[in-house]
């Protein structure tokens, strides 16, 4: 059986304009051991009969038999696999890949050797073979075309392909570098089909076996120009024993990673520039990733009252107000841990300021919105401590803000907040774009901070201090807003900055009477809008005024506004008189929320209005639409920004990777399986992708370590950094296939380096 049947074979080239004959009613057959000289005139059909051989080019009429097995009918990786299998190709113009060396080169097609070193090994004694054992780790673009060519016919032997091709070999060659090819071509292909289309008959006669002529697309003649020794039949083209799938899949992989790494290594500047790339669409993802950040608010629940676990909040079916010794009983009774009696600021985090000193000028101020929080533990890693007293305060703040309060020199400091003064004891920081800060007091702290807080920043509470003078005049009215309270005062005195009204009172001395009266407007809960009834209280204080300056209270001598400071004492004790009467809601805390909810239940049966502070509101269809719409646009965004730039990589990397296309069509040539070609080209992408991912890993280590940035970057969560890493995967991913799809789309031998068509 014929290793090659060429039956009546047909290849016509239809081209713009007209068809023209490549090769028609071709009728031969090939031999292992026979060395075939094709010669003809130019634009005879040799190369063609070359290209429908090797499968690089379709033919249309006729049959090619390989070992008696009909082709007519393979597709694109049958070709491949025929060609990985049976042919090695030489051409005019070496194709070798430029930017590998030549062990490279010659590894390349060595790539079914899976030990590396017996690869190298196998190579390095290839290359001595070609006698180019000192050029083994020269770079392709660094030899002669006669080294190249060694380097073609070692890779060629390397592949030990039973078919070796060579379209015009020595056609770029010297007469003496030509002559030695030859010889080296007869030589080491001995036991081989070997054909080779050439100009110089006289070049290869002296080791020619036969000799086919071609002419007009036809064979001329067809000379047997001595015998051939004869060579064993079944000396198999199967490599060893065929490798089951998984294995072939783990081979493909790895070379397919070897590869990768080769491509990435051999062209340094090319890859800078792809890993330049790389860089500039992560920062865009970086970018985009961290405006579409808040996407999670979307999904935040609407909780009717601030969610704290376990929390159940309560009030009386007939409005009136609970008293100490209910609120206690209903605590044992229902197994609750704690009960709050007024219980306001919990749910007003976003009306709650603090007042943060930013600077070493005490005038530096920043408003911060807060929950207000007592009995909770952030744990041992604090600055400072936890507060211990009444007046004293920790916060948990955003990192953002330690470098304007100082890591240290806040603590002890005095901070305003709501409109009490506090003395800075501890602080946490926390990195979170979308967390509330926290102020945690003892519970007589946050008592004093509610009752502050209820009398003088709750719109429904319209209250005034007078001030009079000994005599009975009227010294000035203070809005509740022009209040502070201090911790530091005693409770019979008051602090009055009197300064625009000296003419008035005629001194400090003459204001030795001062009465507080406080109106205050009760509300009616959540459950109930609007101003139920105008409660009038007057709390009258006697006491002694201070205006001598006191250095501590200098900042909020600030014309009108906070004017007036009050000891911590004195305002509680008017505030809780107002409360104890007015405020009708309180809360209770369990366990967690499933116990605070059957105790609900309960509750509820027993007349009370009882509300799980997990409980949420059902959002209105707008609202819903309008998060949803917000929603579907963010994510949109995200992948549209995703595609652009891929889109964007690809247009700037398209030239440089046209380069490549060339040495992408020389490995398929060789037959290298597209499967490891396509591995490689993603590995090399990958790899690419590495600085990239380096660089968020080390921005974001910055972030987290050196708050000072916190002034340029967000914080952002682990899952934002995912879906950064994810886009850019996603990025390569695509730019890579679309690289891949466009180096496939042509045929092997079209995108050839100089290819053949002339
Ligand atoms: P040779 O190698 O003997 O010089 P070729 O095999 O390259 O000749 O070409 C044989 C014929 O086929 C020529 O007429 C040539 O013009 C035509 N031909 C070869 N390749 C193509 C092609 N890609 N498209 C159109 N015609 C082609
Ligand atoms: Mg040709």
């Amino acid at each position: 059986m014929a290793l090659l049947e060429l039956r009546d074979i047909g290849k016509i080239y239809v081209s713009d304009g007209g068809v023209a004959v490549g090769i028609r009613g071709v009728n031969l057959s090939f031999e292992r051991g026979e060395f075939v000289a094709v010669t003809g005139k130019s634009g005879s059909g040799k190369s063609t009969l070359l290209n429908v051989i090797s499968g690089m080019d379709s033919y249309e009429e006729g049959e090619l038999l390989v070992e008696g097995q009909p082709t007519s009918h393979y597709l694109q990786p049958e070709w491949e696999e025929y060609r990985e299998k049976y042919i090695s190709f030489i051409f005019q113009d070496y194709n070798i890949i430029e930017s590998f060396t030549v062990l490279q080169n010659v590894e390349l097609a060595l790539m079914h050797i899976e030990d590396k070193k017996a690869r190298r090994a196998r190579a390095m004694e290839l290359i001595r073979r070609v006698g180019l054992e000192s050029h083994a780790r020269h770079k392709g673009s660094k030899l002669s075309g006669g080294q190249k060519q060694r380097t073609v016919i070692a890779r060629a032997l390397a592949k030990d392909s039973p078919i070796i091709l060579a379209d015009e070999p020595t056609g770029n060659l010297d007469f003496a570098t030509s002559q030695q090819i030859i010889a080296l071509l007869g030589e080491v292909a001995r036991d081989k089909l070997l054909i080779v289309v050439t100009h110089n008959y006289e070049q290869v006669a002296e080791h020619a076996t036969r000799h086919v002529r071609i002419f007009d697309g036809a064979v001329e003649s067809d000379h047997v120009l001595r015998d051939t020794a004869s060579m064993p039949e079944a000396a198999p083209a199967e490599k060893a024993a065929p490798a089951d799938k998984k294995q072939k899949t783990k081979q493909m992989i790895g070379n397919g990673f070897t590869l990768g790494h080769t491509i990435f290594t051999s062209k340094p500047r090319l890859s800078a520039f792809l890993c330049f790339l790389m860089i500039v669409g992560t920062l865009g993802i970086f970018l985009v990733t961290s405006l579409f950040g808040d996407m999670q608010m979307l999904f935040a629940p609407n909780y009717m009252f601030r969610h704290i676990d376990g929390r159940l909040v309560l009030t009386k079916q007939n409005g009136s107000v609970f008293t100490e010794e209910e609120l206690s009983s209903l605590k044992s009774e229902h197994g609750a841990n704690s009960y709050l009696h007024y219980d306001a600021l919990l749910d007003e985090g976003a009306y709650n300021t603090i007042t943060l000193p930013t600077g070493e000028d005490e005038w530096d101020h920043e408003y911060v919105s807060a929950d207000y929080v007592y009995e909770k533990s952030y744990g041992d890693d604090i600055l400072g401590r936890y507060p211990q007293e009444r007046g004293e305060v920790l916060l948990y703040l955003p990192i953002s803000y330690q470098t304007d309060v100082g890591r240290n020199s806040i603590l002890l400091s005095e901070v305003l907040i709501g409109r009490v003064q506090y003395k800075l004891v501890g602080v946490k920081y926390y990195y979170d774009n979308n967390r509330m800060p926290e102020c945690l007091f003892t519970e007589d702290g946050f008592r004093t901070a509610t009752a502050s807080y209820l009398l003088t920043n709750n719109s429904t509470s319209n209250g005034e201090i007078a001030v009079y003078a000994k005599d009975g005049t009227l010294v000035k009215r203070f809005s509740l807003y022009d209040m502070v309270t201090s911790f530091e005062l005693p409770s019979d005195k008051l602090y009055i900055d009197l300064d625009e009204y000296h003419d008035l009172t005629k001194g400090t001395d003459y204001v030795t009477e001062v009465t507080l009266k406080t109106h205050y407007f009760s509300y009616d809960s959540y459950f109930d809008t609007g101003i139920a009834a105008g409660t009038v209280f007057t709390n009258s204080f006697t006491g002694e005024s201070i205006t001598d300056t006191r250095p501590s209270y200098d900042a909020y001598e600030t014309g009108n506004a906070q004017a007036l400071v009050i000891g911590a004492e004195l305002l509680c004790q008017t505030a809780e008189s107002v409360l104890e009467k007015t405020y009708k809601q309180a809360s209770l805390f369990f366990g967690d929320d499933e116990a605070a909810h059957i105790a609900a239940k309960r509750l509820r049966d027993a007349g009370f209005i009882a509300v799980p502070s997990d409980t949420t509101y059902e959002p209105n269809a707008a609202e819903v639409i309008l998060s949803v719409i917000s929603c579907v646009v963010m994510g949109l965004g995200w992948i549209l920004s995703i595609l652009f730039l891929s889109f964007f990589i690809r247009l700037c990397s398209s030239r440089t990777l046209e380069a490549f296309k060339g040495d992408m069509a020389i490995m398929r040539s060789m037959g290298i399986p597209s499967g490891v070609i396509r591995i490689g080209t993603y590995v090399r992408m990958l790899i690419a992708l590495i600085p990239a991912f380096i660089l968020v890993i080390l921005t974001a280590i910055l972030i987290f370590t050196t708050p000072k940035f916190s002034a340029f970057f967000v914080y952002l969560y682990p899952w934002q950094y995912a879906l950064i890493f994810i886009g850019m995967i996603a990025i390569t991913l695509r730019a890579t296939h679309n690289h891949i799809r466009h180096l496939f789309d042509e045929s092997v031998k079209k995108s050839l380096k100089g290819g053949r068509a002339e």
